[in-house]
């Protein structure tokens, strides 16, 4: 598909394109793993972070806490400021339930990886589950339907 140089090329300003050291790191596993990641189509529902290159996989990363992922981190919540922060948090669930089911609609698969859990990313797996519209792609478990109706 590409030169090694170009490769590299690509590979140096995607990563100069993160907006957070989360997407550093998730496009620095998909790029070792040899998978092409650009920018997500800006013109797209929810802008997601990345697609695979050449295909209908689009990735998001997610933290934890924003996000609200069933984990510790995402169920923390500020002790002041309940109800606005309570709201706010419902606001953006709604919102990535939204944007994934727009996404969905419109043929892409759409893969979610979390904070907590990007160590254990394994991206050729998500090249493997394409069938799975959200999925987590763990290398150590065979779970990763585990987050799909969030
Ligand atoms: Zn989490």
């Amino acid at each position: 598909m590409y030169s090694e140089l170009e490769f590299s090329e690509r590979s140096g300003s995607l990563l100069e394109s993160c907006e957070s050291e989360l997407e550093r790191v998730v496009a620095r596993k998909f790029l070792g793993a040899g998978i092409h990641l650009e920018r997500g189509p800006r013109t797209l529902v929810g802008r997601p972070d990345f697609r695979v290159s050449a295909t209908n996989i689009l990735i998001f990363a997610h933290g934890c806490y924003w996000h609200r992922h069933r984990c510790s981190a995402g169920s923390r919540t500020p002790k002041s400021d309940v109800l606005y922060w309570t709201g706010r948090f419902a606001r953006q669930v709604e919102r990535d339930s939204f944007v994934l089911a727009q996404l969905r609609c419109g043929g892409w698969e759409v893969c979610v990886v979390w904070e907590c859990e990007v160590d254990a990313l394994d991206p050729k797996r998500v090249m493997d589950s394409r069938s799975a519209s959200v999925s987590v792609a763990l290398a150590n478990t065979g779970n990763r339907h585990a987050y799909a109706n969030q």
